[in-house]
């Protein structure tokens, strides 16, 4: 990569006043930026993008510059170093982005409105006033907003209105802190405040479509939130209020800028009396995930993006940390074994993949690294191991310190491990970067050999992986003391196997816990040992067996044919997390049957075998006082019985459906998207399909639209498809923050894998124009990728996307998931016959 010169190293801005003039109605930003800082050179360099730039003044005098397109800035000739203040006037347009400052759109009462808010991490600031807009550039701001107002709009930025004179409203000036982390936002509001133990003012807010109850639990979560924080980091919340707003156009799924939260209105805003109970632990992770960030992240920034994995790992690990304290009847860390450990472990084993510490420097590129499953949920499993590591009295001590030698200012990885070293006398860092600079992670693989019992390690792979001799350390986590703490070496030899179990009096084990970021490949004998023992295992352990048998099996270590007799064992366990590991090898067994063939007739007759005990336990509808796993274990069997086509389940989903036709929206909302969707699928008519489309034009409710959306998009019906697909560009019906999930539906129904990709490769410079300027773009290709499996698919696949292989921010996308679609391929090529015989001998 060629060395670029970062704006920062020519000019160091100290304060901002921005003022910024916005008219909605001809969709025209116009502003001034006076920067005061220091010039490092004659001639600095200042962030703009998109903009109109009429006149740059330094000092009050008309300085020249230059436009520069390709930094995405202005070169500013000033003939001086030193102190200076410049003063650059602009106009920009008003964007439908989602990125910058943009509307989001609605309807109250059929009334259309707008409300304005801002998306700027990672380099977007720059495309609402010019700044150096770079992470390390912190200074302070004094934000002035003038708008197109109407009577009973409301205003927010990261800190309180101090004024209003002649329509401009004037903000407090903010601590020190970067530019990504600005945000401001008005329109017809309400709003929910309470006040935390210390006295931060916290408050959600949401358009009206939306009920006053939906801001409640919101409220609640938010407010203990920044308490728990404020007592866990020995560290106050550095501003005076906290705000909470859900915007209705919205990219990722929330932002932590500094004091005004902006999240999608899934992600806040719930009705408690019937929301799944895993939305609202979603909901709560997600808020909690933000607010940690007010310290981490904003509060201590990273110096540049390579660091990116410092905010996001470490706030992905406290959104657990965060709920698991104030809400520890969730058992929530389970939710992290459930769907972050194995995101994770499955992204990370393809050979391509990034670290989690990675070189960046093309914005593009920047905005590409968020991978959700390295950046955060690989780096949160890092930093759970530093936790487990160090213990949370050091963990705490060590963030303490941290907090007060950066705050204000910014950070690398280097100095928090030095800060948890300081704490607990480890040498984190060594341990850590070893995790954090090399891709993937280890299989280690416990086996007996002439008597004695022996680990390896070697990297593991699904699909081709060219080995590098690569080596971690290791924390084993054994439940044998023979095995060393940590595990740095290609091999160790722990003693005499027999002797060895005989004084353990317990099967061998290693990553006791699944905390570290390894999976096991245990030999025949110590696996049996450990199978005629399951029942003794409690669920994390039996999830990590299913797991990393999964694993090897899709890294051709294994056959799933030898995983499908184990399957029958695990099916009537009481424990959310056995269904979900359970149930993802049966979802991937689905893969190797055509549809609708005897393969498939015979698979449908396995799923039923699994479930059909599990539906009788535990019905359609809540039991009073039902355990928490059986509340959330349910979903997935009734999707099992229905793709078994169980004709109990079928009818009693029918029955449920009939009985609620009059309010479909007061279906229960743990199962009202399986008897949506068995209802298009097995009873649908076009009139059920366009009372649901109208339904979900007309609906606030986020996760009542999108058991809607997951059920008309199963629709077998060809005129029904060909609608959905005409839905995808129509912004009224599907806003294009929605739209992933709706192409994920059609894609993933074989009655419309064709025509979602057939729309996605006609209709790709659309989606590109659309989406193309945000962070989840390149999603579009791993969706893509999560349902392709057929030769035919996959030249398909590298006919279309590898002519593109060279846009900025797809090259690694592009070259992942070949590979994952490639190695899919090839084993169910390699071994359909074998899982579905499988399958066809354990079937009853
Ligand atoms: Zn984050």
């Amino acid at each position: 990569m060629t060395e670029t010169k970062h704006f920062y190293q020519t000019f160091q801005p100290t304060h901002y006043n921005v003022f910024i003039d916005i008219n909605r109605a001809t969709k025209q930003i116009s502003g001034t930026s006076t920067i005061t800082g220091d010039a490092k050179e004659a001639t600095i360099s200042v962030h703009e993008k998109y903009m109109t730039i009429s006149s740059v003044k330094a000092d009050g005098a008309d300085v020249p510059f230059t436009l520069d397109d390709k930094a995405e800035g202005i070169h500013i000739d000033l003939g001086h170093t030193g102190e200076t203040t410049v003063e650059i006037a602009y106009t920009a347009p008003l964007t439908d982005s989602m990125m910058g400052i943009y509307p989001s759109y609605y309807e109250v009462d059929g009334v259309k409105k707008q409300i304005i808010g801002t998306q700027f991490e990672t380099t977007a600031a720059r495309q609402a006033f010019p700044c150096v807009d770079e992470p390390e550039a912190k200074a302070t701001f004094d934000l002035a907003i003038k708008y197109d107002e109407q009577p009973g709009e409301t205003i927010l930025s990261n800190m309180p209105e101090i004024k209003t004179e002649n329509g401009v409203h004037y903000f407090d000036t903010t601590k020190k802190m970067s530019s990504y982390l600005i945000a401001f936002a008005f329109g017809d509001l309400q709003k929910k405040l309470t006040t935390t133990k210390s006295g931060v003012q916290v408050g959600v807010f949401a358009t009206k479509a939306h009920q006053p109850k939906e801001l409640d639990f919101a409220l609640d979560i938010a407010k203990r939130s920044i308490e728990f924080y404020e007592d866990f980091y020995q560290t106050p919340y550095p501003l005076p209020h906290s705000w909470q707003l859900a915007l209705p156009d919205f990219s990722a799924g929330a932002m932590e800028n500094w004091g005004l939260v902006t999240y999608r209105e899934a992600y806040l805003l719930l009705d408690e009396d019937n929301t799944a109970l895993d939305m609202k632990q979603r909901v709560a992770t997600v808020i909690a995930h933000e607010l940690a960030h007010q310290w981490f992240g904003d509060l201590v920034t990273m110096k540049w993006w390579d660091d990116l994995w410092l905010n996001e790992s470490f706030a992905n690990m406290m959104e657990y940390v965060a709920i698991d304290a104030i809400e520890p009847d969730w058992h929530i860390w389970e939710t992290f074994q459930s769907s972050d450990v194995p995101m994770a472990l499955q992204r990370d084993a393809t050979d391509g993949v990034q670290s989690v510490h990675v070189q960046v420097e093309d914005p593009a590129e920047i905005d590409a690294i968020f991978d959700s499953a390295i950046v955060y949920a690989k780096g949160a499993r890092m930093l759970v191991m530093a936790r487990a590591l160090v213990g949370d009295d050091a963990l705490r001590q060590g963030l303490k310190a941290y907090f007060e030698a950066h705050q204000y200012n910014n950070a690398k990885g280097a100095d928090l491990w030095a800060a948890l070293g300081d704490a607990s006398g480890k040498d984190v860092g060594t341990i850590m970067n070893s995790w954090l600079e090399q891709p993937g992670y280890p299989v280690v693989s416990a086996s007996v050999v002439d008597g004695q019992l022996t680990l390896t390690q070697k990297q593991f792979f699904v699909g081709e992986g060219q080995d590098q001799g690569r080596l971690w350390q290791i924390p084993l986590n054994s439940n044998y003391d023979a095995a060393p703490a940590i595990f740095k070496d290609t091999t160790v030899t722990l003693g005499d196997y027999a002797t060895l179990r005989q004084a353990a009096g317990e099967p061998f084990r290693v990553n006791v816990g699944n905390n570290s970021h390894f999976i096991v490949k245990y030999d025949q004998t110590l696996l049996n040992d450990i199978l005629d023992h399951v029942d003794d295992l409690d669920p994390i352990s039996q999830l990590q067996l299913l797991q990393d048998l999964r694993l090897l099996a899709d890294g051709r270590q294994i056959s799933y044919a030898d995983v499908v007799p184990l399957l029958p064992r695990f099916a009537n366990s009481h424990s959310t997390l056995v269904a979900v590991a359970l149930y993802r090898i049966a979802g991937n067994l689905r893969k190797f049957v055509t549809p609708d063939s005897a393969e498939e007739k015979t698979l449908r007759a396995f799923y039923d075998q699994l479930s059909a005990a599990q539906v009788t336990r535990l019905g359609w509808t809540a039991q009073a006082g039902e355990s928490m796993d059986d509340t959330l274990t349910r979903p997935y069997i009734l999707s099992a019985a229905l793709y078994a086509q169980n004709a109990q389940a079928m009818a009693d989903a029918h029955q449920l459906f009939e009985a609620n036709q009059a309010n479909l929206a007061g279906l229960s909302a743990d199962v009202r998207v399986f008897v949506l969707r068995n209802e298009v699928k097995n009873y649908g008519s076009a009139d059920l399909f366009n009372q649901l489309l109208d339904a979900y034009r007309q609906s606030a409710d986020a996760s009542y639209k999108a058991d809607i959306a997951a059920a008309i998009t199963s629709t077998t019906d060809s005129a029904l498809i060909a609608k959905l697909i005409e839905a995808f560009e129509d912004a009224d019906t599907v806003k294009p923050q929605d739209l992933r999930a709706w192409y994920r539906g059609v894609l993933s129904n074989d009655a419309g894998e064709q025509a979602a990709w057939d729309w996605l490769r006609n209709d790709w410079d659309w989606l590109e124009k659309t989406v193309g300027g945000d962070m989840e773009f390149t999603t579009y290709i791993t969706v893509t990728t999560g349902v392709f499996h057929t030769p035919e698919r996959f030249a398909e696949f590298k006919a279309f996307f590898e002519p593109k292989i060279n846009t900025p921010g797809l090259t690694r996308e592009i070259k992942m998931d070949t590979k994952v679609i490639d190695s899919r391929v090839a084993l169910i090529e390699a071994e359909k016959d074998a899982v579905n015989a499988a399958v066809a001998k354990v079937a009853k």
